[in-house]
């Protein structure tokens, strides 16, 4: 997978570099191209804001600038053509060159165009797990009072545009909401995480919130590990790790249960335990 990423702090993406992700760039399997927008700047001072039409406080992301940054980053032509990749922390070996060109499952080789800003729609593991199987993400981050609208109108000819929200609050820009964005799909790349099980039994997965995990030694400050961990029986400890990831959706998100009961996705022995849990 390729991440292009437009910003006017590309040092605010080094941690991309780090970890979980700067392995999978030592290993090929991530390519990550981190722009900056000045790049595509034609005046002295470098603008990138202006004032709002309309008036009230704040500037406005400058179409003349976004728009021409797009279109390069689209086709790799212009200062996208020579950006430096990010090197991975880790001792480097080159990736390959990733082809631009792959169509998409649907055929349609346009990239994702992902804009964060608080008016998009939630992302969410389901949006992780889409965008994973994806060839090419473009992340565009919006500073001051977001980017005039006009440049997601037009990008729309060269990629799928998606608005996206981290959640129901406002950052003073996009670059943090890329870094969490881009380590919930790229954990779920295959290959990135050493053991395929790690996320197939995460939160989300299957509509519940992951129950409490437990690591030696089997008492610490007189708490002792639950029983069932220890017995052996994965049957038990497969069902103990069910009933406290339902009592634990429940307490703290219960409109996650109440999906599940919608969709007919819990037994006569989920509804048991939710009804009588500590049972
Ligand atoms: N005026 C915008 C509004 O009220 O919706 C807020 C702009 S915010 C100060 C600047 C940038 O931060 C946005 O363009 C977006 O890139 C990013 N941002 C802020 N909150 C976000 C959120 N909840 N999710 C994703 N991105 C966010």
């Amino acid at each position: 997978m390729r991440l292009d990423v437009i910003t006017i702090f590309p040092e605010y993406l080094d941690p991309l570099r780090h970890a979980l992700l700067g392995r999978a760039i030592e290993r090929g399997i991530l390519d990550v191209a981190v722009h900056d927008l000045r790049s595509w700047t034609h005046d002295v001072h470098k603008a990138v804001d202006d004032t709002p039409y309309g008036g009230g406080p704040g500037m406005v992301m400058k179409p003349t600038v976004w728009g021409p940054a797009l279109d390069d980053v689209a086709a790799l032509s212009g200062p996208a053509a020579t950006v430096r990749r990010l090197e991975s922390a880790q001792p480097h070996v080159p990736s390959d060159a990733v082809d631009i060109g792959k169509a998409h499952a649907d055929g349609d080789n346009r990239p994702v165009l992902v804009v964060p800003t608080p008016a998009g729609a939630p992302f969410s593991q389901d949006t992780a797990e889409r965008w994973a199987a994806e060839e090419r993400l473009v992340f565009a981050c919006g500073r001051y009072e977001g980017i005039d609208q006009r440049v997601f109108d037009d990008a729309a000819t060269r990629y799928r545009v998606e608005e996206v929200s981290l959640g129901d609050y406002v950052l003073i820009g996009g670059e943090v909401a890329v870094l969490v964005m881009a380590e919930a799909v790229v954990r779920l790349i295959p290959g990135v995480l050493g053991n395929r099980r790690s996320h197939e039994e995460d939160s989300f997965q299957d509509g519940l919130l992951e129950g409490p995990s437990y690591t030696k030694p089997r008492i610490w400050r007189e708490r002792e590990v639950p029983e069932v961990l220890l017995s052996g029986d994965h049957a038990k400890v497969d069902r103990w790790r069910r009933d406290q990831a339902l009592v634990r959706t429940a307490a703290t998100r219960p409109e996650l249960i109440e999906a599940l009961q919608r969709e007919g996705a819990l037994d006569d022995r989920d509804r048991s335990v939710l009804d009588a849990p500590g049972e």
